[in-house]
């Protein structure tokens, strides 16, 4: 069986989860600024205002399915 080396200290795991806590317990997701109008989007999800993703327009605005997360 495939074991970690070292046990993983206390700060360390904190350190690696306090991001993604902070946003679950903010219960808002990850935030990042979109790239294109520099709106507050969730991270890796296209843009709900631009339609925008990864610097290309993937779904224009008034044809979009999903409501504005965030
Ligand atoms: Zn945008």
């Amino acid at each position: 069986m495939a074991n970690p080396k070292k046990k993983t200290s206390r700060s360390r795991k904190g350190n690696r989860y306090s991001k993604v806590k902070m946003a679950f317990q903010n219960n808002h997701g990850l935030l990042v600024h979109c790239g294109h109008c520099n709106k507050l989007i969730r991270a890796h999800h296209v843009c709900p205002y631009c339609g925008y993703y990864d610097g290309r327009l993937v779904v224009k605005p008034e044809e979009k399915k999903e409501k504005p997360a965030a």
